[in-house]
Order: C-alpha cells, then sequence, then structure tokens
C-alpha cells in the first residue's frame, strides 16, 4: 500500500504526532509513506516545478491563490533529521519547492511529536472544494501511485474526505475518458482507502469524546488563568477571559471548572434567566460576600443568550464594572491556545489513532464504510465517518435552531440535566 497523510484545517497540538506515527507504523506494516503539504491545497498543486510555466498556469486555471509556505519551501532533502525523498540516496541541495507530495521515512519525522501546530503545513483550500480541484487532486495521487489517504483536521476536513471518497470511481473513470491515466492505473485506483482523525483544539467533533489538540489548548488556558490569577488577587480584580470554541462550549467549561471561575458561557447552554445580566451579577456578589478577591468570567466565542444574541467579553465587561463596580478586565486568549508544544496526551492518542489509522486502511475493502478514528471511554475507536460529520453538523443546526436540550443530547446520549 502507499499510504499518504496530510493535516487540513485550523491546526491543533498532536498533529505533528499523527504524521509521525502514520509514517512509522506504516512502516513497519510494509507501507510507502508519504507526506501532503499544505492540506488538500497541496493535493491539488501536486508536484510540479514550481518555476515552470505549467505550475503557473495550474494556479491560474485553477485559480490558486499562491501562499508562500517558505518554511517549509526552504527545507532540504536529506540535509538532516527533515523531510528528504525517501529514496534513500539524500540528493542534498534538492529544496521541497513545488513538491507537495514527499515520499518520506522513518527518520523524517524523528521527534515530531513534541512540536506543536503541523510542520507539514496545512491549509484551507477553495479549490478543493470544487470538483475541478478534487479532480485535479485525484490525478495527482494516482500519479504518484497513492492508494490510501490519512486525514486530520476538524469537521471540514473530513467532510471534504468524505466527499473525495464517494466521487473517487467518477472521477477516475473521467481521468481515463480523458486520456489522463492508464487502464492499469484505473485498475489499480479503483478506490480510494481514507481515513480521518479528528484535529481540532475546539473538541467539536461528534462521536468522540476528545479531539486531538483539545487538551493542550485547555493546559494553554489552564496557565493563562493561572498567570491572571496573581493580579487579579492583588487586585482584587474581575477577568472576562474569551475562550475559542464556536459550537462548542468544552474549552470555556473544562477550563473554568479547572480554574474555579465564577460564570461561564458556553453555546450549548445559554443562561436561562431573562436577564442573563442579574444572574450573572448576584452570582459574583454572593461570591464576593463570601470573601473572593478575584473574580473570573469564561465566555465562549460563539456564547450567546437564549435568543441567540452573542454575548460579547466587554459587554460583560462593562456589566461588572457598571452594576458591581469592579475594576474589571478583558482577556482574549486568541491564538495562544493553539500554540506551544503538545501536553501528554497530545501524544498519546494521535499516536495510538495513528496505528489503528493504518490498521484501518489495510483492512479497508471497497465495502468498508470510511472511518473517522476517535476516541471513547478510553479507548480508539472507529465511527463511518460520514456519521460523525453528520452528528456534528446536527449539533451545530441544533443550536442555531435553539434547540438546546438536542444539541446537549446529540453531543452527549448520556446527558440528563
Ligand atoms: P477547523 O475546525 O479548524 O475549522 P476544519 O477542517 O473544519 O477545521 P474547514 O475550513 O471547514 O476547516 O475545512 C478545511 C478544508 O476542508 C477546506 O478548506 C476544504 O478544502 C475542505 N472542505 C471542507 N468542506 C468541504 C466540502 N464540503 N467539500 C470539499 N472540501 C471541503
Amino acid at each position: 500500500m502507499k499510504l499518504a497523510v496530510l493535516t487540513s484545517g485550523g491546526d491543533s497540538a498532536g498533529m505533528n504526532a499523527v504524521v509521525r506515527a502514520v509514517v512509522r507504523a506504516g512502516i513497519l506494516k510494509g507501507c510507502e509513506t508519504w507526506i501532503v503539504r499544505e492540506g488538500y491545497e497541496g493535493l491539488v498543486r501536486g508536484n510540479v516545478d514550481a518555476d515552470a510555466p505549467s505550475a503557473h498556469n495550474l494556479a491560474t486555471t485553477l485559480d490558486v491563490k499562491v501562499r508562500d509556505p517558505s518554511f517549509i519551501n526552504n527545507l532540504r532533502f536529506g540535509d538532516g533529521s527533515l523531510l528528504r525523498d525517501g529514496t534513500g540516496d539524500h540528493p542534498a541541495g534538492r529544496t521541497l519547492k513545488g513538491r507537495y507530495i514527499v515520499r518520506v521515512g522513518w527518520d523524517d519525522v524523528r521527534g515530531w511529536f513534541a512540536e506543536g501546530g503541523t510542520l507539514i503545513g496545512t491549509a484551507r483550500s477553495q479549490t478543493f472544494r470544487t470538483p475541478e480541484g478534487r479532480l485535479t487532486a485525484a490525478y495527482n495521487l494516482i500519479k504518484e501511485g497513492i492508494d490510501a489517504l490519512v486525514v486530520c483536521g476538524g469537521d471540514g476536513s473530513l467532510t471534504g474526505a468524505d466527499i473525495f471518497r464517494a466521487e473517487w470511481p467518477t472521477l477516475v473513470e473521467t481521468l481515463r475518458s480523458q486520456d489522463r491515466i492508464t487502464d492499469e492505473q484505473v485498475a489499480r485506483h479503483g478506490h480510494l482507502k481514507i481515513v480521518g482523525l479528528v484535529g481540532s483544539i475546539d473538541n467539536d467533533m461528534s462521536l468522540t469524546d476528545l479531539t486531538i489538540g483539545a487538551p493542550t489548548a485547555l493546559h494553554r488556558i489552564c496557565e493563562a488563568i493561572d498567570n491572571i490569577h496573581s493580579t487579579a488577587i492583588s487586585h482584587s480584580r474581575a477577568f472576562v477571559l474569551e475562550v475559542m470554541g464556536r459550537h462548542c462550549g468544552w474549552l470555556s467549561l473544562m477550563g473554568g471548572v479547572s480554574a474555579g471561575a465564577d460564570f461561564i458561557f458556553i453555546p450549548e447552554r445559554p443562561p436561562k434567566a431573562n436577564p442573563w445580566e442579574d444572574e450573572m451579577c448576584e452570582t459574583i456578589h454572593r461570591h464576593r460576600e463570601n470573601g473572593k478577591r478575584k473574580t473570573i468570567v469564561i465566555v465562549a466565542e460563539g456564547a450567546h443568550d437564549a435568543n441567540l444574541k452573542p454575548i460579547r467579553a466587554d459587554y460583560v465587561k462593562d456589566v461588572l464594572t457598571e452594576r458591581l463596580g469592579l475594576d474589571t478586565r478583558v482577556t482574549t486568549l486568541g491564538h495562544i491556545q493553539r500554540g506551544g508544544r503538545p501536553c501528554a496526551w497530545d501524544r498519546i492518542w494521535p499516536t495510538l489513532q495513528g496505528l489503528d489509522a493504518v490498521d484501518a486502511l489495510l483492512e479497508a475493502t471497497p465495502d468498508t464504510p470510511s472511518y473517522m478514528i476517535g476516541m471513547r471511554e478510553n479507548r480508539v475507536y472507529r465511527v463511518p465517518l460520514v456519521e460523525a460529520v453528520k452528528m456534528t453538523k446536527a449539533v451545530a443546526e441544533a443550536i442555531e435552531n435553539q434547540d438546546f436540550d438536542k444539541a446537549m443530547s446529540l453531543r452527549d446520549p448520556e446527558f440528563r440535566e
């Protein structure tokens, strides 16, 4: 089996551990291993000489917004522990410029599980959303002989994976009818084996308990609140923290519990009290009366009231200042939550899931579904990709329709008020 791995959508800690695990498990199980740089965008761009007219034509034809992945472009094959072309002859001096689908070996991923972000790059590819883009992506994979793909990304990336797999026979047939691939290639690439791993800091995917990157993001939030704690205590201040999470309040809720927050706003459970300002102020006033010298309020970026009116950190600050007279500051944690070294769980789970991803691909037949590899009750767990994507979209829809109980029960079937 020729196996490629890519990372897509927003970066998350643990993506490098996925790449490392997939590459090494693939090698141990006799596969040829490849990485695709810059997510689906790399699949569409394929291996062209960036200076040649064809690359320009490709970019123009597909309306590709050419970014400059200069970091990885400047890496060289065979000059150390990073990417080489895997042929064993280490052609020192060759760069990765114009090559998005690259064969890699054991040493290329050494130590990667301790690195934050994704070293092979990620992107949001508009081109891959088009049938023409996916046709080019299929051609580029077949050209390199790759027949199995691991995609690590959020629900959008896994939706893309599902569509790609479902369309694959049509794409192959189109390429054959255009004489771009041979009958031999058609026979070999009749179906695309594909699995998805969930890389997302928000923990917003249904049918898995934990997404890759969420534990590290939670650690970053805890560290930030610890740092704020000392100044808040010293000056008896209130802090309103805005935390990531558009449809999912996991980071806010868990961050709030681990830091002893006074009040937490999450998308799935808007405050019931109307107006909620009264409830928040009463709660915080009571805490202060009981001797608390600091106040922490956490607001998920997607938080809103029961009428779906967004709750903004700045507004919460104004309420605390005006109604309780608290010296209140707003801190938006932003990208600090994404960055830094992965915590232990974001090395362990991606490794176990990466190993299972290779097994799932080796076992795949045209009749088995494409799987999402997740985690449930402390075990690696496979679920059809399409089901997980469907359920995740249903949660977002339930929130938009203000059916919050439905959202909670879809996210966690055991949920009780
Ligand atoms: P995050 O949770 O960080 O936003 P994500 O994977 O959900 O990650 P998206 O931008 O939604 O991020 O998707 C990443 C990429 O997946 C898109 O840029 C696109 O290339 C591909 N993709 C998403 N949805 C589709 C789709 N319906 N059809 C084809 N490709 C898609």
